[in-house]
């Protein structure tokens, strides 16, 4: 497992936790963490990934992942691997406790008969609408279902005969017989078992009753001798049906515990809602850069541990609260400031001639790989006599505090000389096309350089040796701060959230590998995709700014 850079911030859970094991009401810690198989996981995934994986870690006991595979009509092959991928990319092992809520059906089914037998659950018939109907209200109690005293002997017949695939899909559900006036809707005879004729993809048509969440989370937590069973908020309301069954069948009781999830600004993390933006096309895939998933993520840039670090940040706790992408974005520059190698490209280009140079001059000079740390090496960047600036680093009327280029001004060239712009070269149109500028060739490697005063430091590629590479531009995908309160989320999509542009970069950036990020200086931090490179042909994705220009300056 993946060690956590710090000691690990206390929360509530913790606290619950470190008190458990005080007590001795808990000897050890086993946690899971419980995808159902129906989409990609996403950065709220993360957030529980990184509690329950981080909790096993610090306490020395281990976590589970287990499938919550109860609902075969939503539920792939396809996202079971890619969910398994995404947990060990996050850097978390389950070592041999991979697990499938399938897998104990047989035994869930067991337990109902069990349940059925001593009374405390009954077939009833009625239509979805009626029982929806007789459940009554926060401020009523339900009505009694009419099959609500069929005998043992008929429930079992009528179970056994769901369970044979005698019925439609509807036709007869299984109830646990609690208490249809009790305060909190979810113990108003819950359903155990509906009937469904699907294909699951792992039992296959063996059966055609599958359990309700309900029915299935506890007695899963249960068999695998979950300790803390940690959740999100909205299962408050189910923790006394948790209870209630791991009571009734009287096997061991896991602690379930809620936390808030998290929420994130300019995203949105609805399953249903990331399936969506899929199917109708409005990103590539569920891996698309832009996507909150983790495997968009990925493919974006942001490493691993920025992730783990955002969900260490942002704590735990019991209120609902937003998080700002902003926070979510300033980590991975933590990250990627110390981690990436840094190169030159330009993404808009304006040429320069160096006057004082022949024509076919051609040196390499030697660029460090990190500023501060030596020991990720240098490479050799080409130099000569026809270069390219960005070209916002160049203002023919520039104002005080600018201290890049301009009409007669100094400025050096990141890694190599201090040049002067000695003459602008307009089209007819009067867009400046060129600067024709002298170098100081005694300056190379000498700050400050005798004879001048220069504080900006641009970047720049040689004309003749770089690389035109295909670059996306990632922004947000959504413009609005709170998409769902748009009144369809996807009218809040924002509209240039991708562009496609070509950089000029130096040569080395054509040796990469896929996945690898770059800071390309002074533009941002970009990310070679892993989907759309192939050898010697590297397209980069912007992962993030370099600095959050949103709040203003640059
Ligand atoms: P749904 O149940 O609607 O399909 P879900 O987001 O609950 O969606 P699950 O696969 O059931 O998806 O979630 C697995 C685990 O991840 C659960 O324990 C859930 O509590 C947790 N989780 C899901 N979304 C978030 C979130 N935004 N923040 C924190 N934890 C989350
Ligand atoms: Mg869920």
């Amino acid at each position: 497992m993946t060690r956590m850079s710090q000691e690990p911030t206390s929360n509530f859970i913790r606290t619950i936790i470190d008190e458990d094991l005080a007590t001795g009401r808990r000897q050890q810690v086993i946690t899971r963490f419980p995808p159902e198989p129906n989409g990609y996981l996403h950065i709220g995934h993360a957030k529980s990934i990184c509690l329950n994986f981080g909790l096993a870690q610090s306490y020395g006991g281990r976590c589970h992942l287990r499938f919550d595979d109860t609902n075969p009509s939503k539920e792939e092959l396809e996202y079971v691997e890619s969910i398994k991928a995404d947990v060990a990319w996050l850097g978390f092992d389950w070592g041999e406790h991979l697990y499938f809520a399938s897998d104990y059906f047989n035994q869930l089914y067991q337990w109902a008969l069990l349940l059925i037998k001593a009374g405390k659950a009954y077939v009833d018939s009625q239509s979805a609408e009626e029982m929806r109907a007789k459940r009554g209200t926060l401020t009523e109690p339900g009505i009694a279902s009419p099959y609500r005293e069929r005998s043992v002997e008929e429930n079992l017949e009528l179970f056994e005969r769901m369970k044979s695939g005698e019925f439609a899909d509807g036709a007869h559900i299984l109830r646990a017989k609690i208490d249809m006036a009790a305060p909190n809707m979810n113990l108003r005879d819950p359903a155990m078992y509906r009937i469904l004729h699907a294909h699951h993809h792992r039992t296959g048509d063996k059966w055609c009753i599958y359990p309700m969440y309900d029915f299935a989370h506890g007695q899963e937590d249960s068999i695998e001798g979950v300790t803390h069973s940690i959740c999100t908020l909205e299962f408050a309301d189910h923790r006394p049906l948790y209870e209630w069954f791991l009571q009734e069948l009287e096997i061991h009781a896991p602690q379930q515990i809620e936390f808030a999830r998290l929420n994130l600004s300019y995203t949105v993390m609805s399953k249903r809602k990331l399936l969506q933006l899929v199917n109708d096309r409005h990103v590539e895939g569920w891996d698309d850069p832009r996507m909150p998933t983790v495997s968009g993520m990925r493919r974006r840039g942001y490493p691993a541990a920025a992730i783990r670090n955002f969900c260490d940040k942002i704590g735990v706790g019991k209120a609902h609260s937003w998080i700002e992408m902003s926070v979510l974005e300033e980590t991975v520059r933590e990250v990627l400031n110390e981690t990436a190698q840094r190169r030159m490209a330009v993404l808009d280009p304006l040429k320069v001639t160096i006057t004082n140079l022949p024509a076919d001059h051609l040196e390499e000079l030697q660029a460090p790989n990190h500023p501060q740390q030596p020991e990720l090496g240098s490479r050799m960047i080409p130099f000569s006599h026809e270069l390219y600036i960005e070209r916002e680093d160049f203002m023919l009327e520039p104002p005080k505090k600018f201290f890049r280029l301009g009409p007669g001004c100094e400025v050096r060239l990141r890694n190599a000389y201090i040049i002067r712009c000695d003459e602008v070269v307009k089209d007819a149109s009067g867009e400046v096309i060129e600067l024709k500028c002298s170098a100081d060739l005694d300056t190379l490697g000498k700050n400050p350089a005798d004879g001048h005063k220069v504080k900006g430091i641009i970047h720049w590629v040689s004309a003749a040796q770089a690389q035109r590479l295909p670059v996306r531009i990632y922004d947000r995908l959504f413009s609005q701060e709170n998409p769902d309160k748009a009144e369809n989320y996807l009218q809040a999509l924002n509209p240039a959230s991708r562009q496609l542009v070509e950089a000029l970069a130096e040569p080395s950036l054509l040796n990469v590998r896929c996945g690898e990020t770059f800071q390309f200086e002074r533009v941002g931090y970009f990310c070679v995709d892993s989907k759309e490179s192939s050898a010697g042909q590297p397209v980069f994705n912007r992962t993030v700014t370099l600095r959050d220009s949103r709040g203003g300056g640059n």
